[in-house]
């Protein structure tokens, strides 16, 4: 490990509590402790995911980090150039930073939210030397020891949602900070857990990016299970509306296998007593029949739509065989 990396990790690891130190301890951050707190944040997990604040100074980190080389600081991310060349500044600015931590626990980047409506929402660190966005799961350094103990991981979109999940007492939680599933991410997965449950937005987006996640999943023999909440909303928003227990219990009890909810996903937006809708419905089942590996799940998903739509098996059988042929 070379001198810059490890210059690169404290920088990080010192900003990080002083981030932290901020919000939890000066008057200068009471607006922002108040916004987390109004929204359903507590103390405690502001500790735990060491949550911080950073103010509305175009040179706070700039000054904070004045004993490192300020090339290296803007290489690691954390300070910007101006345009001239002539000075720098800091890259969050009035955002609530969430330290993202690597699978040791060293904070190697920040995600920054804004307070307010202003664009971005979330302002992330860029790729540095110590950042790989790609290959790193916000909160997998926490939830490895769960997540190894049960054989399960529980996947989310955002930060807002592992921490609502790690409120309910769901401590095997990871998210994706909003980009799709990456095959790093899935080997990740794979290396510490049977069993995946995706709980991800129930907007349109989230349900896409759910399919999409799961078929990677599955398609590498992991154990997919969907976790999908009501009326459109995120885990964090469903905590707010229906408490701990309930969101606990969507997540654990209430997800479904990925087939039922691949079953579901394609009866979205269709109308099944239309002949149409139906027979594209049956179409794009038999497919994703074709493609399960297993001889008895075929089975029982074949005999389920036949008596549904009062089709004969052989019938069922003969056009998903023709469809699993065309797929190998
Ligand atoms: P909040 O609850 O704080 O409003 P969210 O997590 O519900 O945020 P979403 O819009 O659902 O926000 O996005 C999910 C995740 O995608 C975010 O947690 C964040 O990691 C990422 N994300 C969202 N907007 C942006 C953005 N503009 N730039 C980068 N990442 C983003
Ligand atoms: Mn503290
Ligand atoms: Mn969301
Ligand atoms: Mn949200």
């Amino acid at each position: 490990i070379s001198k810059d990396f490890q210059q690169m990790l404290d920088a990080h690891d010192q900003l990080t509590k002083f981030y932290h130190h901020i919000l939890v301890n000066t008057t200068d951050a009471e607006h922002a402790l108040q916004y987390l707190l109004d929204r359903g944040f507590t103390r405690e997990v502001i500790e735990k995911f060491q949550i911080g604040y950073a103010p509305n100074q175009w040179d706070f980190a700039v000054k904070y980090l004045k004993k490192y080389d300020a090339s290296l600081m803007e290489k690691a991310g954390l300070i910007i150039k101006s345009e001239k060349g002539d000075k720098y500044f800091d890259r969050f600015r009035d955002r609530i930073m969430f330290p993202i931590y690597d699978r040791n626990g060293n904070p190697i980047a920040f995600s920054g939210r804004t307070l307010g409506d202003s664009t971005p929402k979330y302002l992330n660190s860029p790729e540095t030397p110590i950042f790989n966005k790609s290959s790193t799961l916000y909160n997998f350094h926490m939830a490895r020891p769960s997540i190894r103990k049960t054989q399960h991981s529980v996947l989310f979109e955002g930060f807002a949602d592992v921490i609502a999940a790690n409120r309910a007492g769901v401590e095997n939680s990871v998210g994706t900070m909003g980009t799709s599933l990456t095959d790093e991410h899935l080997a990740i997965l794979k290396r510490n857990s049977r069993t995946i449950t995706i709980c991800y937005d129930s907007d349109s987006a989230g349900i896409e990016a759910a399919y999409r996640a799961g078929k990677m999943l599955a398609g590498a023999n992991c154990t997919v299970k969907v976790a999908m909440l009501p009326d459109g909303l995120d885990p964090d928003d469903y905590l707010n509306k229906y408490g701990e227990e309930k969101l606990q219990h969507e997540i654990m009890q209430a997800s479904v296998p990925f087939m039922s909810f691949k079953l579901i996903y394609h009866r979205r937006g269709k109308n099944l007593q239309n002949e149409g809708d139906k027979l594209s419905y049956i179409e794009q089942v038999l497919g994703e029949i074709a493609q399960l590996g297993n001889a008895v799940e075929k089975d029982l998903y074949l005999r389920q739509l036949s008596s549904e739509f009062s089709i004969s098996l052989d019938a069922l059988k003969m056009q998903e065989e023709e469809l699993a042929g065309r797929q190998t």
